[in-house]
Parts: structure tokens; sequence; C-alpha cells
């Protein structure tokens, strides 16, 4: 940022490092955070700060959390021989928001993509076999997005886990392709949840 340099171009440059945002959007936001009240500026700060510290990963399902569970993994009143495979935290939130899945989940993290060098190893795959060796677990509903990584992972895992007897089913098209979950109407969701089909 040759035009400010300094502070303001230092923010500039850290802010543009952030996913989703173009230099247009960093400079944006750099002024705006200019412009905050100092205490309110402090205040995200310390945010950040201690989600980074704070925030780590379901020691079952993987998913981010404060504690060692997740509120879900500790709830006690959820359905333990289901688990929907999600690829990140945000699709366990828009499956959650429909209200009508009452299982458990596993957050892989990621997907499979061989374009990109990230395999199986690369995502929480290996945790989700242990937890099908160590719970009574009768039905694995995969629903990762149905973008080219999303349906990759979606057929690795069903050939991994079809052998051991556990009934694997794949969330129904209806999910736009290569849309990303969390955009998806609750309504989509919910339908696409009830409409899955075995693998
Ligand atoms: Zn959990």
């Amino acid at each position: 940022m040759e035009y400010y340099g300094g502070h303001i171009g230092d923010l500039i440059e850290e802010l543009g490092k952030l996913p989703g945002v173009g230099s247009k959007s960093a400079q944006r936001l750099a002024f705006h955070i200019i412009n905050m009240p100092k205490e309110a500026v402090e205040r995200l700060a310390q945010r950040m700060v201690s989600a980074r510290e704070n925030v780590r990963y379901c020691k079952r399902c993987c998913t981010l959390t404060d504690k060692d569970y997740c509120p879900i993994c500790s709830s006690g009143a959820r359905d333990e021989s289901t688990i929907m495979v999600v690829e990140n935290p945000r699709d366990l939130a828009a499956y959650e928001k429909t209200g009508q899945y009452s299982g458990t989940y596993h957050v892989l993290h990621g997907a499979i993509s061989p374009s990109l060098g990230i395999g199986p190893s690369d995502i929480r795959l290996k945790e989700l076999m242990q937890r099908l060796s160590t719970e009574p677990v009768k039905e694995l509903i995969i629903a990762t997005n149905s973008s080219l990584e999303g349906e990759t992972t979606a057929m690795y895992i069903s050939k991994l886990v079809k052998p051991t007897g556990i009934r694997v089913s794949r969330i129904a098209s209806g999910v736009p392709v290569g849309g990303d979950l969390e955009y998806v109407d609750e309504v989509t969701l919910s339908r696409a949840l009830k409409g899955r089909v075995e693998l």
C-alpha cells in the first residue's frame, strides 16, 4: 500500500491476508477501524486473541469449542447411533439451525482435493474411523458439499465405511452444486436430510 505507508499500510496489508478480503475491502475495513472508538478496537483485538487462545477441537466430533467436548457431544440428549459428517463448523451450524436433526456430527475440517494436494490424512477422517470403532453407530450421513471435492470425499468415506456394516447415506441433491452448505436455506437443508439416499 504505497499510498498510505506506515501504520495504516501495515493494517491494510494484514487485513488483506484474510480469506475473502480483497485490497478494496481491506482498505475499507482499515479506515473503519481507524475511525472506531479506541475501546471498541481494543475489545475487537482482545476477542481475536482470546478466541485464538481458547478455541480448540472437540475431542469427539472435532468441531470448534471452548471446552474438551462441544455442547452437542456433551448434551446427553442426542441420538448417538447417527453421525452426520460435514466439512466445517459452519455447515454444522446450518444443520443445527434447521432443528430437524437430533444425532451427533463429525467435522472433517476440509475435503479431499487431489488438485490442491489435500489427501485423506489432511482432514479429520482418522478421528471419524476411530469413533466408528468405539461408538454404537448405525448410520453415517455424509453431508459434504456437492462440489467435486465434497463428492470425492463422500465416495472415499463410503468405500471405507461400507465394509463395517454401518449404513452410509448421502444427503439428497437439491443442495446446489458447488454451493457451500452454509448458504443454503433451512427448508432446502431439511429436505436434503429427509431425502437422503443410501450409498
Ligand atoms: Zn463435539
